[in-house]
C-alpha cells in the first residue's frame, strides 16, 4: 500500500477528496503536483495538496495518472493558498487558481516555445543577397527580420512579422544561415529597452545604513520579520529596497518588489534592472500568456532571482525566497475586488512567515493599520524624514476657493494664484504638474431648466460626460451612449456639462496657455502599451511643459524640473462615506505634493479647495504625519474601526431588490446567531451605490477583534443557504472600500 493523496479538484467545492496511491505512482505523487482522479462519472484534473501514509478512508478510489514531474505549486505557496481560503472565505480552488494563473497552468505541460538564432558568420554562404531575395522572398524577409533584431527571436513572432512559413525557416536551417532551438530564452517584455548594465550600489547615508543594518542581518538569518520604511517621497527608500535585495542574493536567496500597478512603469523596472539586469523577471498585467510563462519558468529556474510586479507578483515562484518588498504598502490597488479578495501587503507578510523571509514595506504616507503596528512594536521602524542632498520639502499653500469665488464674483476652477505661478514658473522654462481626480470631461449631465441628471439605467450613479460633452459613460460599468440633444424628462435644450474633470481641465489649460504642451495622463488618455512610456517621455524631455492627471501621475515620478503641483480639487475624496476618506486623501495630497522640487530647484505645491480647514489637508500642507496618525487612530479607536477592531463586509447583490433585501435581512440574523456577542453586526443597509450593473445590494458590517472566527461563521451561514434566482454574496475581509 502507497499510502493516500488528499485532493482538491479543479472546481468550486470548497472541499478535498482522498485518493489512493497506485504502487507505480508512489515517488510521482507529491504535495503540489497535478493528478488526474476520478470523481463521479467523469476524470478530472486536481491538486495534491497533502501526501498521508497508511490506509485511506475505505472506499477511495485510486489517482489515475500524475501530470506534473516536478510540482507546479511548491508546498508553500499551497499553505499560502491555504491561509488565503481560511482567511478570506473563499473555496480553496479559488486560492489556488489566484496563485496559479491559467495562462501558467495551461503552460505548464506545453512544450517550450521555439526560438531563432542567426548565424552572422554564415550568412556569406547563401551567395548574394539579391539572388536570394528574387529566388526564395520568404527567406529574405526573415533574415532582414534578424538582421534588424538584437538577439534571438522566438519563431511565431518572426514569422508573423516576416509573413513567411515555417518551411522558409527550416530552409534557412538546412542552409545553416540560422539555429532553431526549444529552450526558456528570455524575452524583454519591454521590447526595445537598451540592454542594461549592472549599475554599482549608491554610498548609503546613515539613515538609510541604519535600516540596512538590520534587513542585512534578518535577510542573512533567514528570520521572518517586518519592517516599515517611512520616509518621504524621495528619501531614498528604493536605495535601500536595491541594497537589501543584494543582501538577499549574496545570501543565495530570492527577492519579490511589489509596486502598485499604476507605477509598474519603465522608470521604475528600469531601476530594478540597472542594477541587477537579466536577474529580474517583470511581472505585469499587460504580459501576453506566453510571456508571463517565460518569466515563470526563468523564476522556477532561478534564472531570474527577483520579481518586480504588481499585486499578484506576491505569488511569485522564487525558490528560497530571502526578501519580500512593498513599495507604497498603504495604496488600495493591492487589495483585489473579486474573489479571492485578498490584500497584497497582507499575503506578503503571510508568505514572509512562511518562508522565513523580511518583509520590508515602504511608504511616504503609511496605512494608519501599518502605522498602527510599528507604533505598538510589531513591526520594526524606520524613518528617512529628509530628501536626499537635503532638498528641502517643496513648500506647501492651501487656497480656499470658496474665498477665491467671493473675491472674484465667480466661480473658477483656477484661482489667481495658481494661474499666477504657473506663469511664473513655465515662463522660467520650468515644468507644472496638475492633478485632478476625476477622469473625463465633467461628472455629470445636468438640465439647467429642470435640474434632470442623466443617470446610468444599470447603476444608481450618474453618467459622466466624456470628449467635450459628446459621450456618456458610466464609470462603474462602462455603459455609455451619446449626449442627448435634449433635456429627457423636459425637453429643454439648455444642458449644461457642470464641474471638472480631466478632459475638460485639458481643454482650460490648453486655452489658458496656448504656447505650451500639454500632456494628459488618466486611464483614458493611457491605452496603448506605450502610451504611458511616450507621454512620461516628452515630459522628461521638456517637450510637454504642463502634465495633467488623475493618480496616475501622483506616484514614483521623478522629474527636476517640475516645480510646481497645483491639485486642482482636494475635496474630490474627503466626503465619500467611507471611514478612510481623511486618510486617503492625507496619501493622495502628500504624495503629489512630492512631485515638486525633485531637482536643483526649490517646489511649490499649491492645494485648492473647499475644505480648508480640514485636518487631512492641513497635515499634508505642514507634513505633520505624527499629527495627522495621532488624531486619526484616536478617531478609529472611538468609532471602532480598524486597525482597533477589524471588519467583514458581506454585500448581497441581485436584480430583484426585495429579494435581495430580505436575504440581506435573513443573513444578518443568522450571522448574529453564529457569532459571540462581541461581534457587531451592522446592517444590514443599502450598499452607498445601491445599483450596480442592474444588481441591487445591500451590505452587512460585521466588527470584530479578529477576521478569522468572523469569515469562518458567514462561510458556514452562507453555505447552509440556498438563495434563489440570481442572488449573489460577496464577503470581503478587511475591505478597503466600503463602497
Ligand atoms: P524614494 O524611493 O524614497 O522616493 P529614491 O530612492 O527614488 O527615493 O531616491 C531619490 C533620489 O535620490 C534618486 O535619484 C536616487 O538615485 C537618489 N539617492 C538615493 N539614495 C542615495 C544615496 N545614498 N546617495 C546619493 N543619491 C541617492
Ligand atoms: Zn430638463
Ligand atoms: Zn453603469
Amino acid at each position: 500500500m502507497a499510502g493516500y493523496a488528499t485532493v482538491v479538484l479543479d472546481i468550486n467545492v470548497d472541499r478535498a477528496f482522498d485518493y489512493r496511491i497506485p504502487e507505480p505512482l508512489a515517488g510521482a505523487v507529491r504535495p503540489g503536483v497535478r493528478v488526474v482522479v476520478p470523481f463521479r462519472s467523469r476524470r478530472m484534473v486536481g491538486y495534491v495538496v497533502a501526501v498521508g501514509e497508511g490506509e485511506p478512508r475505505a472506499g477511495a478510489r485510486p489517482i489515475a495518472s500524475v501530470r506534473d514531474e516536478t510540482p507546479i505549486i511548491g508546498e508553500r505557496l499551497l499553505s499560502l493558498a491555504g491561509w488565503m481560503a481560511s482567511y478570506y472565505g473563499c473555496p480553496l480552488p479559488t486560492a489556488i487558481a489566484a496563485i496559479l494563473p491559467a495562462g501558467i497552468r495551461r503552460g505548464a505541460g506545453a512544450k517550450m516555445p521555439l526560438f531563432v538564432r542567426l548565424r552572422r558568420d554564415r550568412l556569406d554562404g547563401l551567395g548574394p543577397p539579391d539572388g536570394l531575395r528574387a529566388r526564395a522572398p520568404a527567406q529574405a524577409r526573415i533574415l532582414d527580420r534578424l538582421l534588424e533584431g538584437e538577439g534571438p527571436a522566438e519563431a511565431s513572432v518572426l514569422l508573423r512579422r516576416a509573413g513567411a512559413a515555417h518551411a522558409a525557416l527550416r530552409s534557412l536551417e538546412r542552409k545553416g544561415a540560422v539555429e532553431l532551438r526549444r529552450a526558456r530564452v528570455w524575452r524583454d517584455p519591454w521590447e526595445g529597452a537598451p540592454p542594461p548594465a549592472a549599475a554599482p550600489h549608491l554610498p548609503t547615508t546613515p539613515e538609510q545604513e541604519r535600516a540596512l543594518a538590520r534587513l542585512r542581518e534578518e535577510v542573512r538569518a533567514g528570520r521572518f520579520s517586518v519592517t516599515l520604511l517611512h520616509g518621504v517621497t524621495g528619501s531614498g527608500k528604493t536605495e535601500v529596497y536595491l541594497q537589501a535585495i543584494a543582501a538577499a542574493l549574496a545570501a543565495g536567496r530570492g527577492a519579490i518588489v511589489l509596486v502598485p500597478e499604476i507605477s509598474l512603469t519603465p522608470q521604475t523596472v528600469g531601476r530594478f534592472r540597472e542594477r541587477f539586469g537579466r536577474g529580474v523577471a517583470v511581472l505585469h498585467s499587460r504580459l501576453s500568456a506566453g510571456e508571463r510563462f517565460v518569466e515563470w519558468e526563468r523564476m522556477r529556474a532561478r534564472e531570474a532571482r527577483i520579481a518586480v510586479g504588481a499585486r499578484s507578483a506576491v505569488f511569485a515562484p522564487i525558490p528560497d525566497l530571502g526578501l519580500i518588498v512593498v513599495d507604497e504598502e498603504h495604496e488600495r490597488s493591492y487589495k483585489q475586488e473579486d474573489a479571492p479578495r485578498y490584500h497584497a501587503r497582507d499575503a506578503a507578510i503571510t508568505r514572509g512567515s512562511l518562508e522565513g523571509a523580511a518583509v520590508l514595506l515602504g511608504s511616504a504616507t503609511p496605512s494608519v493599520e501599518s502605522y498602527w503596528n510599528a507604533a505598538a512594536g510589531r513591526y520594526a521602524l524606520f524613518r528617512l524624514p529628509r530628501r536626499i542632498d537635503d532638498r528641502p520639502m517643496p513648500r506647501v499653500a492651501i487656497v480656499d476657493m470658496q474665498e477665491e469665488g467671493r473675491r472674484t464674483g465667480r466661480t473658477t476652477f483656477f484661482s489667481r494664484r495658481l494661474l499666477g505661478a504657473m506663469e511664473e514658473r513655465l515662463g522660467r522654462g520650468e515644468q507644472v504638474i496638475l492633478f485632478l481626480n476625476r477622469r473625463g470631461f465633467s461628472p455629470l449631465m445636468l438640465c439647467r431648466r429642470c435640474g434632470w441628471v442623466e443617470k446610468c439605467p444599470h447603476c444608481s450613479v450618474s453618467l459622466t460626460s466624456h470628449g467635450a460633452g459628446e459621450t456618456l459613460i458610466c464609470h462603474l460599468c462602462g455603459f455609455s451612449r451619446g449626449a442627448p440633444a435634449r433635456c429627457p424628462s423636459c425637453g429643454s435644450p439648455n444642458l449644461r456639462f457642470p464641474g471638472l474633470g480631466t478632459q475638460k481641465l485639458e481643454a482650460m489649460v490648453s486655452r489658458l496657455f496656448p504656447e505650451r504642451r500639454v500632456g494628459r495622463m488618466d486611464t483614458d488618455a493611457m491605452t496603448g502599451r506605450h502610451a504611458h512610456a511616450e507621454t512620461l517621455g516628452a515630459f522628461g524631455r521638456g517637450e510637454i511643459q504642463i502634465l495633467l492627471g488623475t493618480q496616475m501621475i501622483a506616484k514614483g515620478l521623478h522629474f527636476p524640473n517640475v516645480t510646481l503641483v497645483g491639485v486642482i480639487c482636494a475635496d474630490t475624496a474627503l466626503h465619500l462615506p467611507d471611514f478612510r476618506a481623511s486618510e486617503y486623501t492625507f496619501q493622495i495630497l502628500t504624495q503629489v505634493a512630492g512631485r515638486a522640487g525633485r531637482g536643483e530647484r526649490a517646489g511649490e505645491v499649491i492645494i485648492q479647495t473647499y475644505a480648508p480647514g480640514h485636518p487631512a489637508i492641513l497635515a499634508a500642507r505642514d507634513g505633520d504625519d505624527e499629527l495627522f496618525y495621532r488624531r486619526e487612530i484616536g478617531f478609529r479607536e472611538e468609532l471602532g474601526y480598524p486597525p482597533l477592531k477589524r471588519l467583514v463586509l458581506v454585500t448581497v447583490k441581485g436584480r430583484n431588490g426585495e429579494a435581495v433585501k430580505w436575504i440581506a435581512r435573513h443573513c444578518a440574523r443568522e450571522f448574529a446567531g453564529a457569532l459571540p456577542p462581541a461581534v457587531d453586526v451592522l446592517g444590514p443597509a443599502p450598499s452607498p451605490v445601491q445599483k450596480v450593473r442592474g444588481r441591487y445590494r445591500w451590505q452587512i458590517v460585521l466588527k470584530g477583534e479578529a477576521v478569522p472566527p468572523m469569515t469562518a461563521a458567514v462561510g458556514a451561514v452562507l453555505g447552509r443557504l440556498r438563495p434563489g434566482g440570481d442572488v449573489q454574496f460577496a464577503v470581503d475581509a478587511d475591505p478597503v472600500s466600503m463602497l
